[in-house]
């Protein structure tokens, strides 16, 4: 039997599972996606201390590996339920299911839609949320980025290099994203900012044709016109799986403070799926440890 399943193998649940293995328990990870979580498409990680400039997907790499030659043990399976049975919990997969004696929720989160016409007919062609996999296709075209929070700065700066224009709209007339990296990208020549704009819909017939806006100040409506538009407005949690045993705030999040507790004794969370301010790498990593120490002891307290 396992001592602890980690839901997510993100930043934050592989930090878990190193601490896990490090405590002398045993660790398996499940991730329906393989591992990595939503940093492998980052392109530069310039604020996780002890590398100055590594890209997401060697930083990941870097954890798997550490995470695994400690003896932690992965799977690619999804997560559908956890029931408690006495003092441990049997996790229920698409493949089958798994007694444990604790459980760790890493579940990170997904990109958050914008729900406007047009955007779910262009998903995949024309619309994406990701510019680090899709970002080639638009080679020497004209592109738009919705959002203002670091993933769009990114974003932004990653099109500028491949695409002919990038316009970046933003709702408000301020960035959410880092100051240095907006100062950065408000140099390049072919990046221009669209702020106070709200984005109407994404337009065309059997390719995307423009972006429609809504100047929020003015209501003044305008179409840029753009063969791609990329949504980057922010992430969403999706703990549907454990919403009968978890508390879980108005928007998804896994209730639980610093010391990564859920309502739950043996159920613990860690990374971007719970509540907090601030989430970042550090913080996920900082959440991983915190969460496998009150695991740990609640395996030792409840033998
Ligand atoms: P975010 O910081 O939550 O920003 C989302 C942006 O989208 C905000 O500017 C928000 O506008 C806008 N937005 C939300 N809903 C919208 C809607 N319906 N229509 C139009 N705009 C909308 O999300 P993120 O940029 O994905 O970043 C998530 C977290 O990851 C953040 O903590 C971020 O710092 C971190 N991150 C860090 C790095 C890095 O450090 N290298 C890279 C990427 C992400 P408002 O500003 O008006 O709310």
């Amino acid at each position: 039997m396992y001592d602890v399943l980690i839901v997510g193998a993100g930043t934050a649940g592989m930090t878990a599972a190193i601490y896990v293995q490090r405590a002398g328990k045993k660790a398996l990870v499940i991730d329906e996606k393989g591992y990595g979580g939503q940093i492998v498409f980052t392109a530069e990680v310039e604020n996780y201390p002890g590398f100055s400039n590594i890209s997401g997907a060697e930083l990941t790499e870097q954890i798997h590996r550490q995470a695994k030659e400690l003896g932690a043990d992965f799977k690619v399976e999804k997560v559908t339920g956890v029931e408690r049975k006495g003092t441990n919990f049997i996790v229920t997969t698409g493949a089958g299911e798994y007694e444990v004696r604790s459980v760790i929720i890493a579940t990170g989160a997904k990109s958050r839609e914008l729900d406007i016409p047009g955007e779910e007919k262009f998903k995949g062609s024309g619309v994406s949320f990701c510019a680090t996999c899709d970002g080639n296709f638009f080679k020497g075209r004209d592109i738009a980025i919705i959002g203002g929070g670091n993933t769009a700065v990114e974003d932004a700066e990653v099109m500028s290099a491949i695409a002919k224009k990038v316009y970046l709209v933003h709702r408000r007339d301020e960035f959410r994203g880092d100051k240095l990296a907006v100062d950065r990208l408000a140099s390049k020549e072919n990046v221009e900012f669209v702020l106070s704009s709200r984005p109407l819909a994404v337009t065309g017939g059997f390719a995307v044709e423009g972006l429609k806006l809504e100047d929020v100040k003015s209501g003044e409506e305008r179409t840029l016109n753009v063969n791609g538009v990329f949504v980057a407005v922010g992430q969403v949690p999706d703990n549907s799986a454990f919403a009968d045993l978890v508390k879980l705030d108005s928007s998804g999040y896994v209730k639980a403070g610093e010391d990564c507790r859920t309502s739950t004794d043996g159920i613990f969370v860690a990374g971007d799926c719970r509540t907090k301010k601030v989430r970042q790498l550090t913080t996920a990593a900082a959440d991983g440890s915190v969460s496998a120490a009150a695991a740990v002891e609640y395996i030792n307290r409840t033998e």
